[in-house]
């Protein structure tokens, strides 16, 4: 018997289903379901068998984002999420050292089979963000399951939710008893302070981690640029990694401010120096031989596929700048978390830049997200970060 109003296949559609790809698109739906936005919704195929379960929004153009391929004999419960964000945390607990890092992302939205919904755990916390309708319905399982697991505080970014909040009193951000922010973390052995409430995302980018952890090991007695520092996370990673002068730049005098207590809890105010600037502008009128290692993590330019080309102009822009300032012999970690410019295009990018500038540039490594932001087989797309090591000559 079924539960979930119905959304039915045009003939032969069910083949990206057979690869398991979570969206549906408009075009492949015959028949939509009597549901309402953010519904869960039975997927079936046109000729009557049920393939899956997914969140409806009728509006988009991707019409159901699927969660379950394996619907036979399932149901969709309390115990059913509450399992699923349990083994969420058991490939966690394989891949991390908690003993080393306690801040890290137990669910990454379609790489965890929860499209819509991020969990990034600091300490005892848990900070939810929820990106599709549909989602706020789960929020007392998720708080069950994040409690089961031994968090003790729940939060949950409503600036990033507030869309499909509409309904949810806007003054619950915090769904257990509010702790005081920011809270230390550790990240790699490395001392860092998080505010979910004032912060950029969940408070922290955790997707930098294993990226930062390189950066480090390569900075002893190096002057590093870190630009878009948000925090310092690479700036307090270079620091311990011995660099000799770390300049970080962020537009945001917030980030700033908690950048330089980062730097300072860990003990290593006297080899930093910090800048409210605009980036480009920072890097224009920076000195051309002074800077062994630059970073260069700018915010996502392309947030849709609309604005890839613009943001095409951005990175290359950027990257340009970036081969113009380093020093001969010297490092550039490249960064693009936009989801819409894919690594190819990332690499031509940045190939455009080098050239123009005209200097001889090698790739010792392409950097990504690490083990905590799992890649869905079949969502390539959430590959979102994606970054080059280079050896600028
Ligand atoms: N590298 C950081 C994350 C960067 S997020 C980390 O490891 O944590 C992007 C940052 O860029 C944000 O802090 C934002 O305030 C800043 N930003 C955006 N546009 C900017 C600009 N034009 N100049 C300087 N900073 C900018």
């Amino acid at each position: 018997m079924s539960v979930f109003p119905q959304l039915i296949l045009k003939p032969k559609k069910e083949r990206a289903f057979v690869h398991r790809h979570p969206w549906i698109f408009s075009g492949a739906v015959e028949v939509l379901p009597k549901a309402e936005n953010g519904d869960i919704v039975e997927v079936h195929s046109n000729d009557g068998r049920i393939l899956g379960f997914g969140f409806f929004s009728p509006y988009s153009q991707i019409v159901c984002r699927v969660f379950e391929f394996d619907p036979e004999g399932r149901t969709i419960d309390t115990d059913y999420w509450k399992t699923k964000i349990q083994r969420a945390m058991a490939v966690r607990q394989q891949v991390l050292d908690f003993k080393e890092t306690d801040c890290y992302r137990l669910l990454h939205a379609e790489g965890d089979f929860c499209p819509g919904i991020i969990a990034d755990a600091y300490g005892d916390s848990l900070v939810v963000q929820l990106l599709i309708k549909g989602t706020e319905k789960l929020i007392p399982v998720l708080k069950d399951a994040f409690l089961s697991l031994g968090f003790k505080h729940v939060y949950l970014k409503t600036k990033q939710s507030s869309q499909i909040l509409e309904q949810v009193n806007e003054e619950i951000t915090w769904l257990t008893e509010p702790r005081e922010l920011p809270v230390e973390v550790k990240e790699n052995g490395v001392k860092l302070l998080v505010d979910f409430e004032k912060g950029q995302k969940t408070g922290f980018f955790l997707d930098q981690r294993e990226n930062r952890r390189i950066a480090g090991g390569f900075s002893e007695g190096k002057n590093v640029l870190n630009t878009f520092c948000y925090t310092g996370g690479f700036s307090v990673y270079a620091l311990a990694g011995g660099a000799k002068e770390v300049h970080s730049v962020d537009s945001s005098q917030a980030a700033i401010t908690m950048c330089d207590e980062n730097v300072e809890i860990n003990g290593f105010s006297d080899r930093h120096q910090s800048y409210v600037a605009d980036c480009f502008d920072f890097l224009k009128q920076a000195p051309r031989d002074f800077y062994d290692i630059i970073i260069l993590d700018p915010p996502a330019f392309a947030k849709n596929a609309r604005k890839v080309e613009n943001a095409t102009r951005g990175y290359k822009e950027l990257n340009m700048l970036g081969f113009k300032r380093i020093k001969p012999g010297g490092l550039v970690l490249t960064f693009s978390c936009s989801q819409n410019v894919d690594k190819v295009l990332f690499q031509k990018i940045v190939f455009g830049a080098a050239a123009d500038v005209g200097r001889n540039v090698r790739i010792l490594a392409h950097l990504s997200q690490p083990m905590d932001h799992p890649v869905n087989i079949y969502h390539p797309e959430g590959e979102y970060l994606k970054g080059l090591l280079l050896y600028v000559e």
